[in-house]
Formats: structure tokens, C-alpha cells, sequence
């Protein structure tokens, strides 16, 4: 069957059929995005998630994300194109290990990114996203001690907003860390008149360089509404193909230099496509499945991230 297959059309039918919602991560193939009922970034996309009465969501995604789901609304059906998209700052993050750093630090306030594990998130007081992560951290106690997991950028980030001093994970994402300074300069110099927006995932020194810091969907609406014609954008490129759509008469230039070289995009959420969707429909595998037990213990501070986050 392979490529006579019209997986556009398919997965619309299937949708219907099965009473399914795609949600889709800005990540995603541009194929993948167009096809989803639902783009957005990691809080968006757990809203809407808790939010929907599908009977089955599709997520397009990576694995953290299927599974912040399947914890916020266990009823539907989780399915995820391809089990194996995980995340290198989850990976970074073991939960044994996190468990021994967190007995370092006893009565510390854990405030962990949603890039974790269940496991991780199960071991946090708040879980939080790059969109609402200084708004939270704002809100922690400020009697107790703060300790930030698994991103050390965003981390570092997020105490220079906040103020707040705070113990760092030393994890960081094998796509936001490859941006380098020399290489951005460089870009500046090339292309003057643009600005920089980049994604607190990135390291401080090529932070320091940029116009405007902000969460996927912060930077999107940023390069929407700027009446700057040009921008350079330090971030995963798939975000690149909203930006374009939101904006067609702007430039959009990924840092770095589309060269070739596509480690700008993130290897995880790129094992997803378009037949895997369509196949994970049909067959409804694989799916997200996890102990109860588990999902109850992450599901506290993830609810307390969307009512801190309100
Ligand atoms: S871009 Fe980085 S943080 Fe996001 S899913 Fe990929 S590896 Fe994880």
C-alpha cells in the first residue's frame, strides 16, 4: 500500500470514526501541524488535553508530553505516533538520580519542567513550562528552598526574572544547547536590521544576544505582532512553518544558517510522520499506557501548575 495511500484523507476519516482530537507540538513536521486540530506548545497542549471530550487524543508529539495527557484526562485513549520520541533533557533527568538530589536538599520546594519523566514529575511540588515557569516560580514560598529540574538554561533563566536563587539540575536539550555564540553574532552582522528571538533553553551567553526570550507560542505571537520585517529565530526550526503562515511577508531566518545541517530540529519529535499518525490511527497502537499508582502521584503537581498558571 505504502504511497498509494492518501493519509491526509485517511486520518480526517479516522478522526471521525474514532472520535479523536490530533493535538500537534510546534515541533512537528509542517505536514503533521497542518493535519492536527490543535498546535501549540507543551502548557497549551496540556490544556487543551485535559480539556477535550474526544474519546481518543493523537499526540503528536514527544513521549513526556503523551504522557502529561494520559495524567491530566485518564479516561481518553492516548495514542502517539511513535513510542520512541522521547526528549535528551527527560533522559538527562533518571528518576534514581533525581530522587538521590532531591535527599540533598530535604524540605526543598521541587519545581520541575515538564520535559520529565512521570517519575520525575511524580517526585515534584509544582511542575512547570517555559511559557508560565517565572510566573510560578513567583509563587513558591519564599521561606523554602528551590530546587529547578531538568533544564540548567531555563533554570538559570528563570533566577535572573524571578530573583529567586535556586539549586539547578544540570540537564539541558541537545537542540537549544548546538545555537552558538559565534555563530549568532555572525548572523547578526550578516542581517542588522533583524531581530533576535530565542527560547530560554538556551545557553546564557547566546541568550544575552537577543531581543526578545520566550516560550515557543511567547515568540510566535512576538514575531507576529513586531512591525519588524526580519527576525533570526534560536529555536527548534519547525516553529519556523507558523511563523511563515502567520506572516507571509516576513523573514524568518533559523539560527543556525539552514547549511545542510538539520540539528536545529529536534531528532525526537521528527520520528513522527505523517504514515506513523496515519498508522497509529488504524491500528490504535502504540498507546500510552501507565500505573494508575504513577499517574495519580504526577497528577498533583502538574494540576497545580494550571492553577498556578490561571
Ligand atoms: S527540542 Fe529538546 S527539549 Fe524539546 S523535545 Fe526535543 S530534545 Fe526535548
Amino acid at each position: 500500500m505504502g504511497t498509494e495511500v492518501d493519509y491526509a484523507r485517511e486520518i480526517q476519516e479516522l478522526k471521525r470514526s474514532m472520535n479523536a482530537v490530533i493535538l500537534a507540538h510546534y515541533y512537528q513536521e509542517s505536514e503533521v501541524q497542518d493535519l492536527a486540530d490543535f498546535v501549540g506548545d507543551s502548557l497549551a497542549l496540556a490544556q487543551a488535553a485535559a480539556a477535550t471530550k474526544a474519546d481518543v487524543i493523537v499526540f503528536c508529539g514527544v513521549h513526556f508530553m503523551a504522557e502529561t495527557a494520559k495524567i491530566l484526562n485518564p479516561a481518553r485513549q492516548v495514542l502517539l505516533p511513535d513510542l520512541k520520541a522521547g526528549c535528551s533533557l527527560s533522559d538527562r533527568c533518571p528518576p534514581g538520580a533525581f530522587k538521590a538530589f532531591k535527599e540533598k536538599h530535604p524540605g526543598a520546594f521541587v519545581v520541575s519542567y515538564v520535559n520529565s519523566s512521570a517519575a520525575v514529575k511524580a517526585m515534584s511540588d509544582v511542575i512547570v513550562t517555559s511559557s508560565n515557569a517565572v510566573k510560578i516560580v513567583n509563587q513558591v514560598p519564599k521561606d523554602r528552598q528551590v530546587l529547578f529540574a531538568p533544564d540548567q538554561h531555563l533554570g538559570r533563566y528563570v533566577m535572573k526574572q524571578t530573583g529567586r536563587d535556586m539549586v539547578l539540575w544540570p540537564g539541558s536539550c541537545i537542540v537549544h544547547e548546538i545555537f552558538s555564540e559565534k555563530r549568532l553574532v555572525q548572523l547578526k552582522v550578516e542581517h542588522p536590521e533583524a531581530e533576535v528571538v530565542a527560547h530560554p533553553e538556551c545557553e546564557a551567553a547566546v541568550l544575552r544576544h537577543a531581543d526578545f526570550i520566550g516560550s515557543t507560542k511567547a515568540l510566535l505571537d512576538y514575531v507576529l505582532k513586531s512591525p519588524k520585517e526580519k527576525f533570526i529565530v534560536v529555536t527548534e526550526a519547525g516553529i519556523l512553518h507558523q511563523m511563515k503562515k502567520g506572516a507571509p511577508d516576513k523573514t524568518f531566518i533559523p539560527a543556525p544558517p539552514d547549511n545542510g545541517c538539520a540539528c536545529n530540529e529536534c531528532p525526537y519529535m521528527r520520528l513522527n510522520t505523517l504514515e506513523k499518525l496515519w498508522r497509529c490511527m488504524k491500528d490504535r497502537t502504540p498507546e500510552l499506557v501507565m500505573p494508575e499508582e504513577l499517574r495519580e502521584a504526577a497528577r498533583a503537581p502538574l494540576q497545580r501548575m494550571l492553577e498556578w498558571s490561571a
